[in-house]
């Protein structure tokens, strides 16, 4: 089972991921923790995007095509991935089919969190000072955000076309969101 937790910046993908990892056989798959990673190692990669990412501005699709394409055997083994941060252009997104294709794999779910901009900008601001991630402050949240509505909101189609896309209303508690998530994969798509 592959699954996608999709939606804007700080909508809860990572929180929610982690309870699936807990709950269920699946491995997390979150391109910013891995480029966060290649930071702290200071890798050529990590020097190369810690500056776009600061800024809120999306990484280049091949490099993380790449650090996908390197751990899908892994969640493979595992039982499954739960990408949280990735696809979030459509290049991405078709790589991502290719790249299940050829291993005779394919995106099972794609689990839509639906918070609007306002609510998110009032929800994160008063956590802007103790994240301690250096894209977390009101300016790089603002090119996050229209990231995400600009480049990675219009992949929905996409999804929709492939009759995978369920919506869940992201605004809830972590429970209630966690309840909704877990009914998703219950129903008939799950
Ligand atoms: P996230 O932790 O998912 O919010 O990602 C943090 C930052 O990492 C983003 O603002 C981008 O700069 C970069 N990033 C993470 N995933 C991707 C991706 N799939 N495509 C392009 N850039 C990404």
């Amino acid at each position: 089972m592959n699954l996608i937790l999709f939606g804007p910046p700080a909508a809860g993908k990572g929180t929610q991921a982690k309870r699936l990892v807990d709950t269920r056989k699946m491995v997390q798959l979150s391109t910013g923790d891995m480029l966060r990673a290649a930071i702290a190692s200071g890798s050529d990669l990590g020097q190369r995007v810690s500056g776009i990412m600061e800024r809120g501005e999306l990484v280049s699709d091949a490099i993380v095509i790449e650090l996908i394409a390197e751990r899908l055997p892994e969640a493979e083994a595992a039982g499954g991935a739960i990408f949280d941060g990735f696809p979030r252009t459509l290049a991405q997104a078709e790589a991502l089919d290719r790249m299940l294709t050829a291993r005779g794999s394919r995106i099972d779910l794609v689990v839509r969190l639906k918070v609007d901009d306002q609510a998110l900008m009032a929800r994160v601001a008063g956590r802007f000072a103790q994240s301690g991630r250096p894209d977390d402050n009101p300016e790089s949240f603002k090119v996050r955000l229209s990231a995400y509505n600009a480049q990675t909101a219009p992949l929905l189609p996409y999804y929709v076309d492939q009759k995978k896309l369920v919506e869940v209303d992201g605004m809830g508690s972590v429970d209630a969101v966690a309840a909704a998530i877990n009914a998703a994969l219950a129903g008939p798509r799950g």
